[in-house]
């Protein structure tokens, strides 16, 4: 009878805990259940990590891992061979809560070898010497870091007790972004040491070997007193959430669920809300394709996406996909590009004129379309992408584009429908067995 009470309890903690994503999540192959094998969990029975086995498809789905869900960039094979070993399926319990820290590139704790300097007070940067180093020694349970990637940069090599675990390549050809890469995950627990090293190699194609450092992210043991939620502050290194859907997310009630696919690098401290996206970003909730939800039919109160459908080579599947993990008379809201220029190349397939957005929605009930972007800012996207930009003194330029943006004065929102930036669509799934078209 304890026993079995106990065991209820544990359960309640653990959907606490993760937000009951567990109700709704299943295969995204077959959309049946999925076991959750060789669980980690905290004292308070919080799920770290463990892995998501379908007995249907009789393989490994995904993973949890450090909180996320990944349906897409989990190790198979490391998979399967750590359920063949019957210890790794027990139940861990962690000697402590956790808690997610960050050191950035100024933290004293970090030990610096060879020749770092501080760059645009953002950065460690070295020239990739081979030989320079960064290291933490702590406890902690997880380790990933954040670099960045220009056209200077070189291959930095990632180890953890004096081991080598990986290798990036740095090197990207235009512009600069800084990209979050994982080390290691579920470490035993105890004093590991972490390095960052620049190896001196780089892409044939770069102009140099430089690692940039930006910070290191640990899970570590959480002391008495401390937060032991995920990131405390929300993050948005994403698109700003277009203030139709903050209006939106309000009317979902406080138990409600929120699902946005595609939502990129970005965490909001909302419960309610799970980002799914298919790049290797260190925020989203869960890491899938919108090709292929991981969540039941009718699991969502509101499902949106940004700048979303147009990197998709199959909008059409995608929309079914979001409507059928709405909840009947749930909202969906969608905005594209319509007259954007190539961008997040070679995943940018389809643009959308008001009409081809209204043709992925059809099934639904289109509740309203909109339009968006005003012309001087379509205009100067397609200077820029032209690379008219490169080739102008920036004061030429400016100037230009600042007797253009006076023109759009000129330009009526009903005119800007014919060379908007982008569209949107704002519907509601249909109730079942109500005739829906299409
Ligand atoms: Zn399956």
């Amino acid at each position: 009878m304890r026993a079995k009470r106990d065991r209820s309890v544990r359960t309640a903690r653990m959907k606490q805990a993760t937000h009951g994503l567990e109700e709704i999540l299943c295969c995204p192959a077959c959309k049946g259940d999925m076991e959750l094998r060789a669980p980690v969990l905290t004292p308070a029975g919080r799920v770290k990590s463990g892995i998501f086995f379908c007995p249907r498809c009789r393989e490994v789905a995904g993973t949890l891992t450090n909180f996320k869900y990944d349906f897409l960039f989990f190790d198979k094979a490391a998979c399967e061979a750590k359920l063949r070993d019957r210890k790794g399926q027990a139940a861990q319990v962690l000697p402590y809560e956790v808690r997610e820290e960050t050191l950035a590139f100024d933290d004293p704790r970090l030990q610096m070898r060879g020749a770092w300097e501080r760059w645009e007070e953002r950065y460690q940067l070295s020239q990739g010497q081979p030989g320079d180093a960064l290291m933490f020694r702590g406890e902690f349970l997880d380790a990933s870091v954040r670099l960045l990637k220009h056209p200077w940069s070189g291959v930095a090599r990632f180890s953890v007790d004096g081991k080598v675990v990986s290798e990036v390549d740095l090197y990207q050809p235009r512009w600069s972004e800084i990209y979050w890469f994982p080390i290691a995950n579920d470490l035993h627990p105890g004093p590991h040491t972490v390095e960052i090293a620049a190896t001196g190699r780089k892409n044939e194609r770069s102009a140099g070997a430089q690692v940039f450092f930006h910070e290191l992210v640990l899970t570590c043991p959480a002391r008495d007193g401390e937060p032991i939620a995920g990131p405390a502050p929300e993050i948005n290194r994403a698109l700003p959430l277009f203030p139709v859907l903050i209006e939106l997310m309000k009317q979902v009630p406080a138990k409600g669920r929120i699902l946005e696919c595609g939502g990129g690098d970005r965490w909001l401290q909302d419960s309610r809300y799970v980002n799914i996206d298919c790049q290797r970003y260190q925020l989203p909730t869960v890491w899938g394709d919108v090709l292929k939800l991981p969540f039941r039919d009718d699991s969502f109160d509101l499902v949106f996406s940004q700048a979303l459908l147009e990197h998709v080579p199959d909008p059409f599947a995608a929309v079914q996909e979001m409507c059928r993990v709405t909840k009947p008379n749930g909202l969906l809201w969608s905005g594209m590009a319509f007259l954007q220029p190539l961008h997040a190349a070679p995943s940018h397939y389809f643009n959308a004129s008001l009409w081809g957005i209204q043709e992925l929605f059809k099934h639904t009930e289109i509740i309203e379309t909109s339009w968006f972007g005003d012309l001087s800012f379509t205009i100067d996207w397609l200077f820029k992408s032209a690379g008219i930009t490169e080739q102008l003194e920036r004061q030429e330029y400016e100037d230009l584009m600042g007797r253009i943006r006076a023109l759009d004065r000129l330009v009526s929102h009903e005119a800007l429908r014919e060379v908007a930036s982008g569209v949107a669509v704002l519907a509601r799934k249909p109730e079942r067995g109500k005739a829906s078209g299409g």
